[in-house]
């Protein structure tokens, strides 16, 4: 059952990136890219990739699934697998350090004792705030049990004043960093899909995602957010950090191991130069508490990604850019995508509106005022046929050349 419900999964993400990536390449359909290793290596997925038992595409975890993560996008098998291995696993060695000092969990992390009389394995756990040592004779050479023993028998060891020296599995905090950050890339790609995995902002994030080592810098600010403060519909979430205005920036909302914060907010760098510099100031920024003003993205992307309407849609929501403009822009590239630079080249409403994806009033609104600004002549009814006309095709190709959407809206 659960089985059939992952390959479902599967399905239904494939055909959601492959109907997106159309819009961000010359991909003609039923093509997978991984976001993270794709725009390096170049490699295409076909829709093959995804069924078993030799699986090259599979749900890649937001967070990770050890330590109790739901959400899932779709990466190539060899990034999720590199990944898991490499950095995964240190978040959920953070989770078990945290588990054991949490008495409502009862949990333990193993340790080792350095006395005197030995070495001697035990358990550290929180019995209701109490730290709770417990002797594993497996984990303990026979001798130093015996001499541990003898020694607590004849009160040899005073526990009041022992100056005890604690060796235990202790997470990399490096390494558990790299993967807060691919679960904050991840989160991105469910997000944004392909215009987030082509954009520089990818490049930048995939760098440390992409290296053997850890960078041996920070390399990113994130912080807890307090119980109090949390909503937990913003769990697994992209927002946007609009206060303080000089730090704007991305966020993503994941989960966290410390039962005394609600979630912990990853902060992203936002697009452009003033992105860069915004993100310069939060690295500097050493004290860990201030005050942010967040905007949430609408959820459930899906609705989003599959629909050529919003294909500048991280772009807008980061520039401000109202939606029904996004939606003109879009709706003029498409028909003179269609028209193939030609105006002569008639487009039917009804293939417009089904590349387009809005609803049917929607379209009509748009196409109504693509009629208005003289970027387009015909007849706009549902059974109509429009041209692009001189003036839009102009307006098109001037669009075409500039590189973001900000521009784009003081051009008109
Ligand atoms: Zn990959």
């Amino acid at each position: 059952m659960a089985q059939m419900r992952a390959k479902d999964q599967r399905r239904f993400l494939f055909d959601l990136y492959s109907k997106n990536l159309m819009f961000h390449s010359d991909s003609v359909g039923n093509q997978f890219i991984c976001p993270i290793c794709g725009p390096v290596t170049g490699r295409i997925f076909g829709p093959d990739a995804i069924i078993g038992p030799a699986l090259t595409v599979d749900l890649a975890h937001i967070y990770p699934d050890s330590c109790g993560g739901r959400a899932a996008t779709l990466t190539c098998k060899k990034c999720n697998n590199r990944i898991g291995g490499k950095f995964d696993e240190q978040l959920e060695r953070e989770r078990k350090v945290h588990d054991a000092f949490n008495p409502s969990k009862r949990a333990h992390i193993k340790a080792r004792l350095k006395l005197a009389t030995g070495d001697v394995g035990i358990h550290l756990s929180n019995n209701n705030n109490v730290f709770e040592m417990r002797i594993i004779k497996e984990h303990t050479n026979p001798a130093s049990l015996k001499a541990f023993e003898e020694a607590a028998k004849n009160s040899a060891i005073d526990f009041q004043t022992i100056g005890i020296n604690l060796v235990m599995a202790w997470f990399n905090e490096k390494r558990a960093s790299v993967s807060l950050w691919h679960s904050a890339f991840l989160m991105m790609f469910r997000e944004f899909g392909y215009e987030f995995a082509f954009s520089d902002l990818a490049e930048q994030m995939r760098r440390p995602l992409l290296a053997e080592e850890p960078p041996t810098e920070p390399f990113f600010q994130a912080f807890s957010i307090p119980t109090a403060a949390f909503e937990n519909q913003s769990m697994y979430r992209i927002g946007i950090v609009t206060s303080p205005e000089e730090y704007r920036c991305f966020c993503a909302v994941l989960p966290t191991p410390d039962r005394n914060s609600g979630g912990r907010c990853v902060l992203i760098p936002g697009l452009g130069e003033k992105g860069d510099t915004a993100y310069k100031r939060i690295m500097k920024n050493k004290t860990n508490k201030c005050r942010l003003g967040t905007r949430f993205f609408a959820a459930n992307p899906a609705d989003r990604l599959q629909y050529r309407a919003f294909r500048q849609f991280m772009d807008c929501g980061w520039n401000n850019v109202p939606h029904e403009m996004m939606f003109i822009f879009e709706a003029l590239m498409l028909i003179w995508q269609m028209s193939g630079d030609s105006t002569v080249v008639p487009i039917t409403v009804a293939n417009f509106s089904m590349h387009y994806g809005l609803p049917a009033e929607v379209n009509q609104g748009i196409l109504n005022d693509l009629l208005h600004r003289d970027w387009i002549s015909g007849n706009i009814s549902v059974e109509g046929v429009v041209r692009l006309t001189d003036k839009g095709k102009a307006k098109a190709s001037e669009i075409a050349e500039l590189p973001n959407i900000l521009r784009l809206c003081r051009s008109t």
